[in-house]
């Protein structure tokens, strides 16, 4: 992806959908090609999984750590999601836009609603699995959860449905190079809106 308008503020990336629809991987590809794309890594209470790195993957804390960073307004938005606490760490985010970055949060609904009443020029992505037979097999053959924690999963993600008209763009799953080209065809859009122009055109245009 071209580097576009290096001298304004990043894009706030806001991509949400349920657990196995592929949010991770996508953005993870996308974050290999573009430099200029960076991710936010959250706090969590969830203890980590297989391969889970800290600081990479989330900043894994016991629930008295995450209250502190709640108490001490750390966090951009946090939300609880089937029995434990997510977070945005709210420093490393507005650095980062401030730098310039592009900055993708990868959170639930709850956590994307809020970030909209403060960021509303944010663009807000649902990605969503190719059906819902999919979905569960996907989750399955991850082979991370219990058959409990996958039934709540699945329920929470029918519930995240609901909200779904609240984002600004879809992207559909089903093949990982083409939901990364979408995902990149979003960006480059949203970068050349006339709103987020305004210095460029005064540049070249001399108005
Ligand atoms: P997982 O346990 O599968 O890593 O994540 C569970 C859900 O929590 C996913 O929908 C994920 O996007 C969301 N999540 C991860 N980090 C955050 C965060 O910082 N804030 C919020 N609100 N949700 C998060």
């Amino acid at each position: 992806m071209r580097e576009l308008r290096m001298k304004s503020k990043g894009l706030l990336l806001v991509v949400s959908g349920p657990s196995g629809a592929g949010k991770g991987t996508i953005c993870k590809a996308l974050i290999e090609k573009n430099p200029n794309v960076v991710l936010s890594v959250s706090a969590t209470t969830r203890a980590p999984r297989n391969g889970e790195i800290e600081g990479v993957s989330y900043y894994f804390k016991s629930e008295q750590q995450f209250k502190e960073m709640i108490a001490n307004d750390e966090l951009l938005e946090w939300a609880a999601f089937c029995s434990n606490y997510y977070g945005t760490p709210k420093k490393y985010v507005e650095k980062m836009l401030q730098e310039g970055k592009d900055v993708i949060l990868e959170i639930d609904v709850q956590g994307a609603l809020k970030v909209r009443s403060k960021y509303p020029e944010g663009i807000y992505i649902f990605i969503l699995p190719p059906s819902m037979e999919e979905l569960k097999s996907r989750i399955t053959n991850r082979g991370t959860e219990s058959q409990e924690v996958i039934n709540e999963r699945l329920n929470t993600a029918r519930l995240e449905f609901t909200h779904i008209n609240k984002y600004n763009y879809i992207i559909i799953n089903d093949r990982l190079e083409d939901a990364v080209k979408d995902l990149e065809a979003i960006i480059i859009a949203e970068k050349c809106r006339i709103e987020r122009s305004q210095e460029i055109i005064k540049e070249v245009c001399n108005i």
